[in-house]
């Protein structure tokens, strides 16, 4: 139906623009809404940039030539600048949240769209809401400013037929997982997300996980997962995510990809020969990153052993009270300080959001420990993590990650760029987050591509775009050519940066001039236009 309606729109504008031609009523030419001019077009493909004109009708790509005619189009002039397609992040937190930092309580989506960004996946990480097709409504009501598609989040769906509970499912409940992941594929998923590192998803076998990632696989959808184990444990992690695939039977992808923990780093050889391994026998195993060495999660999520959260916070809260429980559970967040997210030192773990107290936003557990006359030691730090998940938790920074394997994972050529970010992570202002919110694209493009030579301008677009879009199943969006949809980027290779840092995060990127959305302009001149004409995407 929508079809039909564009293309009877763009019926009606030929007829239009021929009429307005005085003797030529009989010459076919084409009628352009907009035409982007004499830019560098890096189509999406990997190919070398040529230079060339792009016509964009109603809501699509009409025409890539040199020289077309502008009839009565908006013209952009790109000249000495880069026209892509808009980029594609498949790692989004748009997911309906409490606090409304989501697509539907940000429906400008400023922080995507000012780095080039003109369409998301939400419910990563095994999250979400299990009503796909309430949340792709809800979105369209919103009428965001980017495109918004989402996956299925299988600790979601364990929640809701299992709750917290750390066993095994039945066979009864197994039929209920698969019955719920069935219907998130059918009301538009493009596939199953897991987060087998956070509660519920952890307490999920192997086998629950590969015989719902193949109902996905039946429609279409691929899988994708925060692994159980980004440390010490990496390896089999990444096995498992590829044996997710193999036995499964669907495209499976290694999310944010990273090594955490100086004792691990350089781990990404092999993690990245096991891909290898898995793609030359047939496994269509891929991976995404953002180019951060530096994570975020919740303090809870993060630090707090799985075991400990079995049930729920009230249950957390009584095991944090029981002497012989929080020895355990202080022993072990000691030893993820150590060795795993917190780098090795309180220092490296850093508070970004705290609702009870907005003070401690952009404090590191050390500076938190000597402003309350307290020992800057380890196992200082985990009674401080206590403390803090008791009063009500706080997302944090964890600085674990190496340069080295950030950039080997980058150059891979099955890795693609992700922020795990959202539109209104933060609110503009509020807090300290990380910084993936506003720069990941841009961090690419400025730093990645120009300043270190890690990937070509040409990779790099293609690891925003053309890849993401055909993992995930669109094959509408992710290439400059005729018929596909008018997301469009234009933007100065020479300057695009991120300005966002981890001390000061709230800042958008440089270098973007216009930012085209299913044909309209959303970015131009150094603002949004204000115009949000972003789509609820569906899988089938
Ligand atoms: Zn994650």
């Amino acid at each position: 139906m929508r079809r039909a309606l564009v293309l009877s729109a763009a019926v009606v504008l030929a007829c239009f623009a021929t009429a307005q031609i005085p003797g030529t009523a009989q010459v076919q030419r084409p009628a352009f809404d907009l035409l982007i001019r004499g830019g560098r077009i890096v189509d999406g493909t990997g190919n070398p940039w040529f230079v060339g004109d792009v016509a964009v009708a109603g809501d699509a790509i009409v025409a890539i030539g040199s020289a077309l005619e502008p009839g009565a189009a908006r013209v952009i002039d790109a000249r000495n600048h880069i026209v892509a397609p808009g980029f594609i992040d498949v790692h989004s937190h748009s997911e309906e949240r409490q606090d409304k930092q989501d697509v539907i309580g940000n429906p400008a989506a400023e922080n995507n769209v000012r780095q080039g960004v003109t369409t998301v996946f939400a419910s990563p990480d095994g999250g979400g809401s299990v009503q796909v097709g309430a949340f792709l409504k809800k979105v369209e009501e919103a009428r965001p400013a980017i495109n918004v598609g989402t996956f299925i989040g299988h600790g979601s769906v364990r929640g809701a037929v299992i709750g917290q509970a750390n066993r095994a499912a039945t066979p009864d409940e197994l039929e209920r997982m698969r019955s719920l992941v069935r219907q998130g594929m059918r009301d538009g998923a493009f596939g199953l997300s897991t987060g087998l590192f956070y509660v519920p998803g952890n307490y999920a076998p192997l086998d629950e996980v590969v015989d719902l990632a193949h109902v996905a696989g039946e429609f279409g959808g691929i899988h994708q997962s925060h692994m159980r184990d980004e440390a010490a444990g990496v390896l089999n992690s990444v096995r498992d995510t590829i044996a997710i695939g193999e036995r499964g039977g669907l495209p499976t992808q290694v999310t944010h990809h990273k090594i955490i923990g100086k004792a691990n780093w350089g781990k990404s050889v092999d993690t990245l020969r096991l891909i290898d391994e898995a793609r030359v026998r047939g496994v269509d195993a891929t991976l995404d990153q953002y180019p951060y060495t530096a994570s975020s999660t919740s303090i809870q999520g993060g630090l707090v052993p799985q075991w400990a959260q079995e049930g729920g916070r009230t249950r957390m809260l009584e095991r944090f009270k029981d002497e012989t429980s929080r020895q355990r559970i202080l022993l072990e967040i000691s030893k993820a300080i150590e060795t795993d997210r917190g780098g090795g030192d309180p220092a490296n773990v850093v508070l970004a959001a705290c609702p009870w107290d907005p003070s401690l936003a952009g404090k590191n557990l050390a500076q938190v420990l000597r402003d309350r006359r307290r020992p800057v030691a380890i196992d200082q730090a985990a009674d401080l993590v206590v403390e803090i998940v008791e009063k009500g938790g706080c997302s944090a920074i964890y600085h674990a990650i190496s340069e080295d394997d950030l950039v080997r994972i980058m150059k891979h050529p099955a890795t693609m760029i992700a922020s795990d970010a959202s539109p209104g992570i933060p609110t503009f202002g509020k807090d300290v987050p990380h910084p993936r919110a506003y720069g990941t694209f841009a961090r690419v493009l400025g730093v990645y591509v120009r300043e270190k030579h890690v990937l070509t301008l040409e990779d790099a677009v293609r690891k925003m775009s053309s890849f993401p879009a055909w993992r995930m199943g669109l094959r509408d969006r992710g290439l400059l050519r005729p018929g596909m949809k008018a997301d469009i980027v234009v933007f100065d290779a020479g300057t695009i940066a991120d300005r966002a840092t981890f001390e000061r995060p709230h800042q958008y990127a440089d270098g973007l001039s216009t930012v085209i959305v299913n044909g309209h302009v959303t970015f131009a001149a150094g603002q949004m236009t204000g115009d949000r004409a972003g789509r609820a995407l569906r899988l089938n």
